[in-house]
């Protein structure tokens, strides 16, 4: 087997272990020398946890779930003892934060999802780490507060999504990421999107779609939030108004291109009329190989991009009827503030119950959209506010939700 290795020995902690980005970090670590795993986490999937704890040795494991039963806790703690293995767990959200932030880490992979990972993302930006954002929703709450903890710490923030991943391969770097002296030359970012399972299906088919529907995405294989957002487009809103934070462009300068085929991962147009544009097959390990070893390059085995075999390229403009969430999410970018906490929030709480049943799939999107136009928005300028503002659209949504017939 081909094997890599960092220019540096580094150690990192991976929050989200057992998920979808979680399983894929593993995967390219697993081909890499000198990178060692300081700890990891799970919410509540213990047996994912064992089975990742005795094959990379972490020094923690960190369980989330306080409802998670006693026995199941010390069944992990005796399976790890009877195999030799020393990693100690550690127990509660509050954990996640100190495994962030632990002198030891040179780098955190933050693949919690949805609000959840906020804490212990904020924490790695404070702490000075490399931080490798997978959950957008942190940044997408939170704006210039966890660019600043990141700025005022030295932190270098490097982007996971594979949209702003692509972008940030394509814009000139200083060692400390983007060299933002030069974002003036930048004319337009423009983000492309599959269209997700329902890019063609007839509208009027769209009240009768089911969770199972709308996780099954064309292109990629990723968790279940995430899953239902590529499907509303959600998942386009989010990252557009995490584009605008983190190339620090107005969304003026942001743009969404459907691209069925996931190959173009998105593009930057410079003021001369040069466009670059980043290829590679629709495979997460190569965003995250990229953040893990950036500036340097290490291999992976996502599979080799070949043009001559690959389907014609499709670009198209986005159907904004078909995708009211999108709209939603550009609204959200354009006014700031708290306004992207609320559809965050809106959204999380609108995709659970979705997710579960008490939902049906427009009312993701009518839930989004009461939220936004009910609630006032206010300027961002503290953590307080952040989730005081959260707190408020996830009791909207909820009471929305309940007055709801299905
Ligand atoms: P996933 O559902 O597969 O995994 C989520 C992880 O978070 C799991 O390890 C789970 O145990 C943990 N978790 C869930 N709820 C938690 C809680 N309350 N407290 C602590 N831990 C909790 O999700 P995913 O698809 O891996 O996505 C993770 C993040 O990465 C999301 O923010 C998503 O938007 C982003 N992302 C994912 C992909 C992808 O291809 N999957 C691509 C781009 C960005
Ligand atoms: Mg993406």
């Amino acid at each position: 087997m081909m094997r890599t290795e960092l220019k540096q020995a580094a150690t990192l902690t991976l929050l989200g272990s057992t998920g979808s980005i979680g399983e894929s970090t593993l995967a390219v670590v697993r081909e890499v020398d000198n990178l060692s795993i300081f700890a990891l986490s799970a919410n509540r999937n213990v047996d994912k946890l064992l089975a990742q704890c005795l094959e990379f040795s972490p020094r923690y494991a960190v369980l989330c779930d306080p409802s998670l039963p006693h026995e199941r806790r010390d069944e992990f703690s005796r399976a790890l003892h009877e195999r030799g293995c020393k990693t100690e767990l550690l127990l509660g959200a509050g954990a996640l934060e100190e495994v962030a932030s632990a002198a030891e880490v040179d780098m955190v992979m933050a693949a919690i999802v949805g609000a959840a990972g906020l804490a212990s993302t904020l924490a790695a930006a404070k702490a000075g780490k490399r931080l490798l954002l997978a959950n957008k929703e942190a940044l997408v709450m939170t704006g210039d507060i966890l660019l600043d903890a990141a700025r005022q710490s030295g932190a270098t923030l490097l982007p996971i999504d594979s949209e702003h991943n692509a972008i940030f391969q394509c814009l000139p770097t200083v060692p400390e990421g983007v060299d933002s002296s030069q974002l003036t030359f930048v004319e337009k970012i423009v983000l492309t999107a599959s269209g997700g399972p329902f890019l063609r299906t007839p509208l009027d088919q769209f009240a009768a779609i089911t969770p199972a529907q709308a996780c099954a995405h064309p292109v990629w294989s990723m968790g279940d939030k995430i899953s239902i957002d590529s499907a509303t487009m959600m998942n386009k809103g989010l990252e557009y108004i995490e584009a605008c934070y983190l190339f620090g462009l107005p969304s003026a300068k942001v743009e969404v291109v459907i691209h069925p085929q996931s190959v173009v991962h998105s593009m930057v147009h410079y003021d001369d009329g040069s466009v670059l544009a980043q290829m590679a097959s629709p495979d997460m390990r190569v965003p995250i190989a990229h953040c893990l070893a950036w500036p340097q390059r290490i291999k992976t085995q996502a599979p080799r991009l070949d043009l001559t075999q690959q389907a014609a390229l499709e670009f198209y403009a986005p159907d904004i009827d078909r995708f009211p969430c999108l709209a939603l999410g550009m609204e959200a970018a354009k006014v700031s503030g708290t306004a992207p906490a609320l559809l965050n929030a809106a959204n999380e709480v609108a995709v659970a119950s979705f997710l579960s049943g008490a939902l049906d799939y427009l009312g993701i999107a009518a839930v989004n959209a009461e939220v936004m136009a009910q609630m006032p928005c206010e300027a961002a300028t503290s953590l307080a506010i952040i989730h005081e503002a959260d707190a408020r659209a996830r009791d909207l949504a909820s009471a929305l939700i309940k007055k709801r017939i299905l």
